[in-house]
């Protein structure tokens, strides 16, 4: 049986992957790092998940965790992930998305070189290229704290495949949502919205810039890809993405659409929403993944949110808690 280390498993691509690779007869570690209240509930439903503690934070945590383990895959997930996050704590950005990456390469040099390793990156990393449908070698701009620890970790990434041999691969993987995105990212937080407001529960929600445009997939074709990556005969970079580019509008009108609701009667401008640098529009060219991995996304961008609120309808109904 092969073996995979997912770090960040408590996240939301950490359950999808988890759930696939344990489907398809993998066994599978999470790392999740110590935290005072329980944050699983998106592992709850996975049987055979194997879960251990480490912290990209420290070195000897993983260093540990790939000797007691020895995974055949290292999935690095974790990271501070929220952009708006990344400007007020972009100290710890660096530590744990930038910084952690290089710990976890460290510890796979030194414990077991032949560990195959994903780092995800994110698209954040072109930020302003000018290129419209950014593929594999499209420059980076990044435009966050985030992006640029994000680009750190990608190159030394790379740089390790090309100084050690490691079969290293960074995936540049576009936003990808689903009913397990964390509430304050815009998707979740407007599906979020657009069912309260179905059930009379609340009445709006206020949303930094609606015309900014991203390229929108489901998280759960997003982690088939990462899997894909790490099984191919040799290392390549990857960007994931739908080629299609749909702006927060879009996604609004979509969402309260779905309820029956007019987005315009529940979503009101937040100035403190606006970041300090924008991207007006990311759209990704992802014919390499197509024809090498043969990887394409099963969920349209309109079944997307559907699938997105429904879930949430269905929760506010149950009266179930949001997370
Ligand atoms: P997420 O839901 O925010 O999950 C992030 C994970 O990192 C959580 O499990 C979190 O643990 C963990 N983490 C944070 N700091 C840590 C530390 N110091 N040590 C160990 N674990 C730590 O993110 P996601 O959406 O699943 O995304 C997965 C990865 O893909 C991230 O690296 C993200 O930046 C990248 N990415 C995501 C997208 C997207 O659209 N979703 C696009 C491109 C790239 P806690 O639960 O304890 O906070």
């Amino acid at each position: 049986m092969s073996r995979a280390l997912i770090t960040g498993i408590t996240g939301q691509d950490g359950s999808f992957l988890a759930e696939q690779l344990l489907a398809a007869g993998w066994e599978v570690i999470g790392l999740h790092r110590r935290s005072a209240s329980p944050n699983h509930w998106r592992l709850a439903h996975l049987r055979g998940l194997v879960l251990d503690s480490a912290d990209l934070l420290d070195q000897g945590s993983l260093i540990d965790a790939l000797r007691r383990h020895r995974p055949d895959h290292v999935y690095n997930l974790a990271a501070q992930s929220f952009v708006p996050t990344s400007w007020r704590q972009p100290v710890l950005t660096g530590e744990v998305t930038a910084l952690g990456c290089a710990r976890m390469l460290e510890a796979i040099r030194l414990v077991n070189p032949e560990i195959r390793f994903y780092q995800a990156g994110s698209s954040e990393m072109f930020g302003l290229s000018g290129a419209d449908g950014q593929g594999e070698g499209a420059p980076f701009h990044p435009r966050s704290p985030y992006g640029v620890a994000k680009v750190y970790a990608h190159h030394l990434t790379v740089n390790y495949r090309e100084s050690y041999g490691i079969f290293a691969v960074g995936g540049i993987l576009f936003n990808h949502e689903s009913e397990r995105r964390g509430e304050e990212f815009v998707t979740r937080k407007l599906a979020i919205a657009a069912a309260e407001a179905k059930l009379g529960r609340r009445d709006g929600v206020g949303l930094g810039r609606l015309d900014v445009r991203r390229d929108w997939g489901f998280a759960g074709d997003y982690t088939r890809a990462m899997h894909l990556m790490l099984c191919q005969d040799d290392a390549q970079d990857f960007v994931v993405a739908t080629g299609e580019a749909w702006s927060v509008q879009d996604f609004a009108e979509r969402a309260f659409g779905c309820v029956g609701l007019d987005w315009r009667d529940h979503v009101r401008h937040d100035p403190d929403q606006l970041r300090p640098a924008e991207i007006p529009c990311l759209r990704g060219d992802a014919t390499r993944a197509r024809h090498a991995l043969g990887w394409a996304p099963a969920l349209s961008f309109d079944q997307l949110v559907e699938r997105m609120v429904r879930a949430e309808v269905d929760r506010v109904s149950a009266g179930r808690q949001g997370h």
